[in-house]
């Protein structure tokens, strides 16, 4: 569906953003280093506070980095105010007009700028048709609802054709269906439109289901870059693993590293393959981590990795999750999929093994 060209369309170099002087001092942004590609659906994920909103303002133009420099299309924007940047934002608030029409909010940025009636008229119908809000052209924005006001707030900040988009959290504030809902269509119109998003969240999931690559920020600084699954499946250190789903960490041995694999220790005893983050070679005592719902209890001709006893039996309707105590005394959880109805069979004091997938240990950075 989405072929995303290696063509940087931004660039963002050595930059920091510093807050006020001396004992009041704030680093917002700490010598940030990102290229967001043109068509790409790029997610800038972490906790309140980390930097994201600066970032976005950085590249809007409403704020100026302390350090570095930041491109568009391998021109420096420094020099342009907002207006003049072929960037658009759409804020949590949606920032709507309130007294006018959906169409006349749609069409207020082209009429700013000058737009023969005729032509605004035209990409407001265009806009329209886009996020699917043709029966509501006439409606004041007070009277439509809440998932209709971020269509709204949608089409008009892509009706003056940016370049690239910037999305604030635009979907917090909507119930959990409706941002369901909205984060397919989201996706639909970067997909239809091929502009640029960079959009920001501090939900994970919505981070995962929406995006091509994803910026990891903790306290001003990328943690990590990469696909959805790069991100989940092999997190480069514990912050990552931590904050992108949940997870259980095994202190391990490195015995030997070739290529891209270890061959690690579990305090088990038991000997597996992990995935290492790149630029890095294991060795001594590690952190591995494995996914919940990639392992399971093994059946009693199985070979089995772990063991230990079961602490409790979590029945959650699609899954069931099983906190087990390992004989080094961590604790470790199972989520299996409840693919037949009925009691899963294992219960609290059971003394069980535990069987992984291939290749699911991944070994954190220090
Ligand atoms: P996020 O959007 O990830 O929640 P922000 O980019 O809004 O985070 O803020 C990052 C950090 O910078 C926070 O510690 C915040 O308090 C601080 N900060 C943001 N704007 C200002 C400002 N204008 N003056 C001082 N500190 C600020
Ligand atoms: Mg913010």
């Amino acid at each position: 569906m989405s072929s995303i060209s290696q063509k940087a369309a931004i660039e963002i170099r050595g930059v920091s953003r510093v807050y006020g002087s001396g004992g009041g001092k704030v680093t917002a942004l700490d010598g940030i280093n990102l290229t967001i590609r043109e068509n790409e659906f790029f997610t800038l994920l972490g906790p309140s506070g980390c930097g994201k909103t600066t970032l976005l303002r950085l590249i809007a133009g409403f704020d100026f980095p302390t350090t570095g420099e930041i491109l568009l299309y391998g021109e420096d924007i420094a020099p342009l105010p907002p207006f003049k940047r072929p960037v658009n934002t759409v804020f949590q608030s949606y920032a709507l007009f309130p007294h006018m029409t959906v169409a006349e909010n749609i069409g207020f940025g082209l009429k700013m700028l000058g737009k023969p009636a005729a032509e605004v008229k035209a990409r407001v119908d265009e806009m329209l048709e886009l996020v699917h809000m043709v029966p509501m052209r006439d409606r004041q924005v007070s009277q439509i609802s809440g998932g209709q006001q971020q269509r709204v707030a949608l089409a008009r900040a892509l009706a003056p054709k940016p370049k690239v988009l910037l999305l604030d959290e635009p979907l917090s504030a909507l119930d959990y269906k409706l941002r369901k809902e909205m984060q397919i269509e989201l996706k639909r119109v970067q997909a239809e439109t091929g502009i640029t998003f960079i959009f920001v969240t501090h939900d994970q999931e919505e981070a995962l289901t929406m995006s091509d690559r994803i910026a990891v920020m903790s306290t001003g600084s990328l943690r990590q870059v990469g696909s959805p699954w790069d991100i989940y499946d092999r997190p480069a250190e514990r912050f990552v693993a931590d904050f992108i789903g949940e997870t259980n960490f095994l202190e391990a041995d490195v015995l030997s590293v070739e290529g891209e694999r270890a061959r690690v220790r579990l305090a088990s005893g038991a000997e597996i393959p992990a995935t290492f983050p790149d630029q890095t070679t294991p060795s001594g005592k590690v952190t591995v981590v494995i996914r919940p719902e990639h392992a399971r209890i093994a059946g009693p001709e199985q070979a089995s990795v772990l063991s230990g006893t079961v602490e409790t039996v979590v029945y959650l309707g699609t899954d069931t999750h099983i906190h087990i105590r390992l004989g080094d005394g961590a604790l470790f959880t199972i989520r299996q999929q409840n693919a037949r109805s009925g009691h899963c069979g294992i219960s609290e004091g059971d003394t069980v093994g535990i069987e992984l997938s291939d290749d699911v240990a991944q070994i954190l950075r220090d």
